[in-house]
């Protein structure tokens, strides 16, 4: 399959006007509710964005009313051979478009530039050659993404919407599991036989790229294991995820 691709993008109000008329009527919304609406809305105009993690599941979800929907992968050259194996599968079983989205450098260019290691020094830069910037790049083509945020991922996320505006994209960005507890991903998984990275259940339920992931301990938080020790706790993607939900009264508003 070839990546769909989206025309006579929408202004910014008319996206903002959808929104909001989700967020008026979401209360009650089911994953599913979310992505049929997805579907209804944003057919040929959005992209799933999936770290081959706990978030495989996503695609899954929305291909149910979006057979064949672009699913972003982000190849960042330092991914577990366990998640490669995960985006293969999906690639094989679900019906979706995969569509590996690469960094302007090879690892070894990067290492030549920078020299080896960046994600031990530089973290933030490096996550912003190898994710932020060529991610960005590729959703400039769509209207919306959808993600496998949660809310129980950390406080940061404990306030995500299901669908929302994300100023920094300036799209509409769905989190349709964004209610859902990591055993309700497992469940979603298991009944619907969607591949998932065997890490989850070997003490990784967040998933990143393999020199900045480490296990975590039973009652810690998920995403503890993701650059431990440092600072940084997002790679960058998800920096509108605490944004407020706007509002019909805001929706027309510059
Ligand atoms: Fe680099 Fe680590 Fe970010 Fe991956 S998660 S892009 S290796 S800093």
């Amino acid at each position: 399959m070839t990546a769909q691709v989206a025309t006579g993008r929408r202004s910014v109000a008319e996206l903002k006007a959808l929104v909001a008329q989700a967020q008026a009527d979401s209360a009650d919304w089911t994953a599913d509710d979310v992505a049929a609406w997805t579907a209804a809305h944003f057919a040929g105009r959005v992209a799933v964005a999936c770290s081959m993690a706990g978030d495989s599941v996503v695609p899954h979800l929305i291909a149910r009313h979006l057979p064949g929907v672009d699913v972003l992968f982000l190849q960042t050259g330092y991914h577990f051979a366990e998640t490669i194996e995960t985006r293969d599968s999906l690639a094989r079983n679900a019906p979706v478009t995969i569509v590996d989205v690469l960094p302007k450098q090879t690892v070894a260019s990067q290492d030549a530039q920078y020299g080896a290691k960046l994600h031990d020094r530089e973290p933030t830069l490096c996550c912003q050659l190898r994710k932020v910037d060529p991610i960005n790049e590729t959703l400039a083509g769509y209207e919306a993404w959808v993600t496998g945020v949660r809310r129980e991922d950390n406080a940061l996320r404990a306030n995500t919407a299901l669908v929302e505006w994300d100023e920094g994209h300036q799209m509409v960005k769905i989190n349709p599991i964004a209610a859902w507890s990591f055993d309700e991903l497992l469940d979603y998984a298991t009944t619907h036989s969607v591949p998932t990275n065997p890490l989850l259940t070997q003490g990784y339920p967040s998933i990143g790229c393999a020199p900045c992931t480490r296990p975590v301990a039973p009652g810690e938080d998920p995403r503890a294991g993701r650059w431990a020790g440092l600072a940084k706790t997002e790679c960058g993607l998800h920096v509108q995820a605490d944004e407020p939900p706007i509002t019909l009264e805001t929706t027309f508003v510059s």
